[in-house]
């Protein structure tokens, strides 16, 4: 039986991480469960769950937590903080670790569970976005076995052969026939909408995805499609791709999560309803596959499949990302910090939907003119440029708030 921490279990992929494991408890256990603040949602998780851990990350939300558990006669041990975050990512007696918190903040506990060498199973793209080579030779290094839980990346694991699945971030395509990758995107709700009317978008709006139910930031990012960008870096290190050998597809049915193109002109792609229950199944079961309680796909009911490009005029966040990409990790790291500050700013309604782009780019153009890759030689040095980011954004959003 594997034993569970899962990092974010309030949130969406948190929830569909427990329906998983609620089809196979013969299978799938739980041993800590993680999350930030909201302490109503924990105490109901650990009254079905029990877990050995609950960790919050105040202090604040710990005691209460902790005060109603008491009441509860439920003993499991609360703690607060990352530290203790990164300890139920590491004891012995877990093997398995689901990686959920969003942005930034999951950095620290998923690189504790890799440097345990635990199976990690990676919904939080933005630690790989913030620490690229680190995060990808910290797996080797450390012998952790990393599964890709992002439903497009999760996909493209699927159509690629063993070796490369079991050697991620270190394999190269071209000596196993693959001409590239084709990362497909739903272009979220504004896909259609007239470019002039995005400046006047709700967050209520945004955060509406036309196929996926997700955790608000992620939600906004889909909208911007600076989710795509940041799964474009995501991919080119999961994948080990050079650039000729990515691609961005738009694909608004969201049927098929992404596809792997050969050179002998065969082309491998995964579908299936838009539920994450099936790449997290995959990613707990692996190499075996385990119920998830999702609805088959029924052919006769999809409809037509449809296949765009990307307009970077739509989109420039999605551009921005990809430029970052090959900027190198300064670049990113900061692309990211800075798209936290934005998001969050435009989920306050203290920035227009359009503006995070503006705030994105001005922080991208005033870090590549200071700093190189080489600012991004290990944890601390990355964590220190996230948070000057974060500074130089909030001073952008200042500017420009409503
Ligand atoms: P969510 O907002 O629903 O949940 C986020 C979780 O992180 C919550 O449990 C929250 O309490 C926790 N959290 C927030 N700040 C924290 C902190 N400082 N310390 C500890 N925990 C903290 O988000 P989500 O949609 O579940 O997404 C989680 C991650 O998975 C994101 O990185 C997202 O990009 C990725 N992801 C999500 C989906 C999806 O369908 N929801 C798909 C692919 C990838
Ligand atoms: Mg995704």
């Amino acid at each position: 039986m594997r034993k569970l921490t899962i990092l974010g279990a309030t949130g969406s992929i948190g929830a569909s991480t427990l329906k998983v494991i609620e089809q196979n408890p013969t299978k799938f256990s739980i041993f800590a469960l993680v999350a930030g603040q909201n302490v109503d949602k924990m105490r109901e998780l650990c009254q079905k769950w029990l877990p050995e851990y609950a960790v919050m990350a105040s202090d604040i939300a710990a005691q209460r937590l902790k005060a109603q558990l008491t009441e509860l006669n439920i003993n499991t041990q609360v703690m607060s903080g990352v530290e203790a975050m990164c300890q139920v990512s590491s004891m012995d007696e877990v093997d398995t670790v689901m990686a959920a918190i969003v942005g930034a903040a999951g950095l620290l506990p998923t690189m504790a569970a890799v440097k345990s060498g635990k199976r990690v199973l990676l919904a939080n793209k933005e630690a790989l976005v913030m620490s690229g080579q680190l995060f990808i030779d910290a797996v080797e290094h450390y012998g952790a076995e990393l599964l890709p839980v992002d439903s497009e990346h999760n996909a493209i694991f699927q159509c690629l052969p063993n070796e490369i699945q079991t050697n991620l971030g270190r394999c190269s395509l071209t000596e196993h026939g693959i001409s590239h990758i084709l990362l497909t995107g739903s272009g979220g709700p504004f896909r259609y909408s007239d470019i002039e009317s995005l400046s006047r978008v709700t967050p209520e709006q945004a955060i509406a995805h036309p196929n996926w139910s997700m955790g608000p930031k992620i939600s906004v990012d889909s909208a911007t499609m600076m989710n795509k960008g940041l799964e474009y870096i995501e991919a080119k290190w999961l994948f080990n791709t050079e650039r000729e050998q990515l691609k961005v597809l738009i694909h608004p049915q969201s049927v098929i999560h992404s596809m792997v193109q050969y050179r002998d002109g065969s082309v491998l792609a995964q579908m299936g309803e838009p539920d994450m229950a099936t790449p997290i199944a995959l990613t707990l079961s692996y190499p075996q596959r385990v119920d998830a309680g999702v609805a088959p796909l029924d052919f006769t009911k999809v409809g037509e499949l449809s296949f765009l490009e990307p307009d970077f005029q739509r989109y420039p966040c999605l551009k921005l990302a990809m430029d970052a990409c090959y900027e190198g990790q300064h670049a990113t790291t900061a692309l990211n910090a800075a798209n936290e500050i934005a998001v969050e700013a435009f989920l306050n309604r203290r920035l227009r939907f359009t503006d995070i782009a503006l705030v994105n780019q001005q922080v991208a153009d005033k870090v590549c003119a200071t700093y190189t890759p080489s600012s991004c030689r290990d944890l601390e040095s990355i964590l220190e440029l996230d948070r000057m980011a974060r500074g130089l954004a909030s001073n952008f959003v200042s500017e420009r708030q409503l």
